[in-house]
């Protein structure tokens, strides 16, 4: 019997920690023996680097453009940490053409070449996706069924608040043709005031979860520098149970929503309650 492969969109305010995060759970979900395909879905092309040690030579466009249509799996898919299978999509030179393109050819690039097929037997795909807006390319990862799990990764500053309420006005808008859903809000703290009741609390208004509190860390950042994930560079630490603490969490979900976007005045009021106005 094949498996079923969850397939899982994060994504999140530019800078909030959604490739961090994203590839630290992944590490984590590696070493409980899952197998993983990240497909990272910002123009930056950084969401494998501590996965693969490094940034990957080539995303998808660039291998378009330098090789044509004649393209191998193996041209596009790298194999990093643990086995797992990870992709850059890419994006145009900034500022010349639409930043969301490169998703799109991606994705259906990918589903051509088979790289979801049961061969690979795969338990998850991860789609890391820059999310101040969803639209264009960006919501193609939840449209038309292709993923169907969403994680916004958010923390107690106003913007990243206010970006995650959008992501989910964008979900609640693809949610009926592609069958998407939230299954939570990942806070990446940033040391705000009363931050974790504060996003347990938009969770809660959001009618979804806040599925695990991350902590702001130095060790992140050295790892970092190291080209690796906090679970590689340090699976000692402290921090490293909080990735592996969230990918169970994950994988034992079962809280799946559509969630109720908030209006803004409901949202300031939620920033001035909890005390940081
Ligand atoms: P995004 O993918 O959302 O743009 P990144 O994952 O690239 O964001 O993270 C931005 C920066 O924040 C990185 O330099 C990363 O090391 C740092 N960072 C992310 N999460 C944490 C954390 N929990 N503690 C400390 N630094 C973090
Ligand atoms: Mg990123």
């Amino acid at each position: 019997m094949t498996k079923e492969m969850r397939k899982i969109a994060i994504y999140g305010k530019g800078g909030i920690g959604k490739s961090t995060t994203t590839q630290n759970t992944v590490a984590g979900l590696a070493e409980k023996g899952k197998k993983i395909m990240v497909v990272g879905c910002d123009p930056k092309a950084d969401s494998t680097r501590l996965l693969l040690g490094g940034l990957a030579q080539k995303t998808v466009l660039d291998t378009l453009r330098e090789e044509g249509e004649d393209i191998d799996i193996d041209d596009i898919i790298k194999v990093g940490y643990s086995n797992t299978r990870n992709v850059e999509s890419g994006g145009p030179e900034p500022g010349v053409g639409c930043a969301g393109r490169g998703i799109i050819t991606s994705i259906n690039l990918l589903e051509q070449l088979g790289a979801y097929d049961d061969e690979w037997d795969l338990d998850y795909a991860f789609y890391d996706v820059l999310g101040d807006v969803v639209c264009g390319g960006f919501a193609m990862p939840i449209r038309d069924g292709k993923a169907q799990e969403i994680y916004i990764v958010v923390s107690g500053e106003m913007m990243a608040m206010y970006a995650a309420n959008n992501i989910c006005k964008g979900i609640v808008k693809y949610a009926e043709a592609g069958g998407c859903r939230l299954g939570g809000l990942i806070c990446n703290s940033r040391k705000v005031d009363n931050e974790r009741q504060m996003i347990e609390k938009l969770a809660e208004k959001l009618g979804t979860q806040m599925l695990h509190f991350v902590p702001r860390e130095n060790m992140v950042q050295r790892a970092e520098i190291h080209r690796q994930t906090v679970i590689e560079f340090a699976p000692e630490h402290a921090q490293a149970d909080e990735y592996r603490a969230l990918a169970t969490k994950m994988d034992e979900n079962k809280m799946f929503v559509v969630p109720n976007p908030l209006e803004i005045e409901e949202l300031e009021k939620l920033l001035i309650d909890y005390g940081i106005c």
